[in-house]
C-alpha cells in the first residue's frame, strides 16, 4: 500500500500532512510512503529527513496522484489533481465540503473515498483526530502575538525608575478554542483580559484563565446549539451583544474576535462605531475573516488601518505557524488513519460513528447528507 504525501499547491500554504518523525508507525505496518519533492520545506522537513525516515522522494506528482491508495493533505487538491487520483483510494483533509462542495464536484463522481477534517464528529472518542480544534489552538495564539507585534504598547504592567506602565487591555470575542487559548496567550503576556459569549458554560472557561467574563442578559434565549457550539440568535440578542461590544471597545487596546455558528456566515457582532471608538494605534482580530468576519468593516484577507486602528482579517494563521501545525495535524492524521488502516489493509468501515460522520463520499456517492443536498441543484440542472 502506497501512501502519498504531496506538495500544497493553496497559495500561501506552508503546512506539510506528515512530518519526517510522523511516518514510523505508517512504515512498521509496511506501508509505503512517497513525497512529492520540497512538500516540507516551509515546515522545516528537507527531502532529505523523508529519506532518513524511510519514504522515498519524487518530483513526479503525477505517479503519486495515480498511485496513491492513501492521500491525507492539508487542502483539497484541486479538480484536475482530483481527476488523477487512483480509483478505491482514499483522500484525507480539510475539504471544505460544506463551504466549497463544487469544489469536490470532479472526486466525489469518481470510485474514490473522501474524508474530512471539518466533518469528525466532535466526541470523546475523536478528540485526537480534531484538526479544527488544533488549528484553532494555534491561530488563538498567533491572533496575539500579530496583535502584540502591531501595537505600540507592551502587554504587561511595567513598574520602572522611568515610570510605571499601565498593562494592555484585551477584549476576546468567543470563547471557544481559538478564544480560551488567545485569553491564554494574552494573559502569559501580561494584559488585563476581558471575553463575551453567548455561551454561559464559557463562563466559568474563562475565569479560570484569570479573565473577565462579560455577561449580557439575552432574556432567557437558548444560546447553545448541538455538540457544545452556539445557536444562531436572533437580531435583537445580537443586538444586545454588539451593544456591549461597543462599551467594552472603547477601553480595549486590542480586541481578538472569533465568533462563529457552525455551517452559518460568522455573526456580525462589531460595529463600525465599535472600531471608531477605538483609540488610534489599538488592533482588531478578526479571526472569523474566512466565514465572512465578525465585524461590518472587515475585508476577509485584507489589513487596514481605519482611522489608526489595525484591522487584520487572516485566513490562514496556521500557516504562519508551519512546524508546530504540521506537528498537531499530523498527529490528527495519523490518529484518523489508525481507524482506516487495520494491519497495514485499507478498511473504510461506514458503520464507524467517526468515519461515517467525517465521509463526505464513498466510490461516487456523496455520503453526507448535507453535501449530497449542497450538490443537489447542480446535479439535476446538468
Ligand atoms: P466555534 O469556532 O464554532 O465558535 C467560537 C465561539 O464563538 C464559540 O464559543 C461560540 O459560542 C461563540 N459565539 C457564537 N456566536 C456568538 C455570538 N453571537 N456572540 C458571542 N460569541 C458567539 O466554536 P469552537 O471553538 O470550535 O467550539 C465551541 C465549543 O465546542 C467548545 O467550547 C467546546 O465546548 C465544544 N468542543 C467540543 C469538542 C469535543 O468534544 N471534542 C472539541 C472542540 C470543541
Amino acid at each position: 500500500m502506497l501512501l502519498g504525501i504531496l506538495h500544497e499547491t493553496v497559495p500561501g500554504e506552508t503546512r506539510v500532512v506528515l512530518l519526517p518523525e510522523t511516518l514510523k508507525t505508517l512504515l512498521a505496518q509496511g506501508i509505503s510512503v512517497t513525497v512529492e519533492s520540497g512538500a516540507g520545506i516551509a515546515a522545516g522537513a528537507t527531502d532529505q529527513a523523508y529519506v532518513e525516515a524511510g519514504a522515498t522522494v519524487t518530483s513526479d506528482r503525477a505517479s503519486i496522484l495515480a498511485n496513491a491508495d492513501l492521500l491525507p493533505m492539508v487542502n483539497a487538491p484541486s479538480a484536475a489533481d482530483q481527476a488523477q487520483l487512483k480509483p478505491h483510494s482514499i483522500l484525507i483533509g480539510f475539504l471544505k465540503p460544506l463551504d466549497t462542495p463544487q469544489a469536490l464536484a470532479t472526486a466525489i463522481g469518481r470510485p474514490v473515498t473522501l474524508f474530512s477534517m471539518e466533518l469528525v464528529p466532535r466526541i470523546s472518542r475523536a478528540q485526537s483526530m480534531d484538526a479544527l480544534s488544533s488549528m484553532a489552538t494555534i491561530a488563538g495564539y498567533k491572533a496575539v502575538i500579530s496583535a502584540a507585534d502591531r501595537l505600540p504598547r507592551l502587554f504587561p504592567m511595567l513598574m520602572t525608575a522611568a515610570g510605571t506602565i499601565p498593562p494592555a487591555r484585551v477584549f476576546v470575542i468567543g470563547a471557544g478554542v481559538a478564544g480560551l487559548q488567545a485569553i491564554a496567550t494574552a494573559r502569559r503576556l501580561g494584559a488585563v483580559v476581558e471575553a463575551y459569549d453567548v455561551r454561559a458554560a464559557a463562563g466559568e472557561q474563562v475565569r479560570s484563565l484569570g479573565a473577565k467574563f462579560l455577561d449580557v442578559d439575552l432574556g432567557g434565549i437558548a444560546t447553545e446549539g448541538g455538540g457544545g457550539y452556539a445557536a444562531e440568535l436572533t437580531e435583537e440578542a445580537l443586538d444586545r451583544g454588539r451593544d456591549l461590544i461597543t462599551r467594552t471597545a472603547a477601553h480595549s487596546d486590542v480586541i481578538v474576535t472569533t465568533a462563529q455558528v457552525p455551517g452559518r456566515p460568522a455573526p456580525r457582532l462589531i460595529r463600525r462605531a465599535a472600531v471608531e471608538a477605538m483609540r488610534p494605534g489599538s488592533v482588531l482580530v478578526d479571526l472569523a475573516a474566512p466565514a465572512g468576519g465578525n465585524c461590518e468593516l472587515t475585508q476577509p484577507g485584507v489589513t487596514q488601518n481605519l482611522g489608526g486602528v489595525t484591522l487584520l482579517a487572516p485566513l490562514n494563521l496556521p500557516a504562519e505557524v508551519p512546524v508546530h501545525a504540521s506537528q498537531l495535524y499530523a498527529r490528527n492524521n495519523l490518529n484518523l488513519l489508525a481507524l482506516i488502516v487495520k494491519k497495514g489493509e485499507l478498511t473504510v468501515d461506514l458503520t464507524d460513528e467517526v468515519l461515517a460522520g467525517a465521509c463526505v463520499a464513498h466510490e461516487f456517492n456523496p455520503v453526507n447528507p448535507r453535501v449530497a443536498k449542497l450538490l443537489q441543484p447542480a446535479t439535476t440542472s446538468t
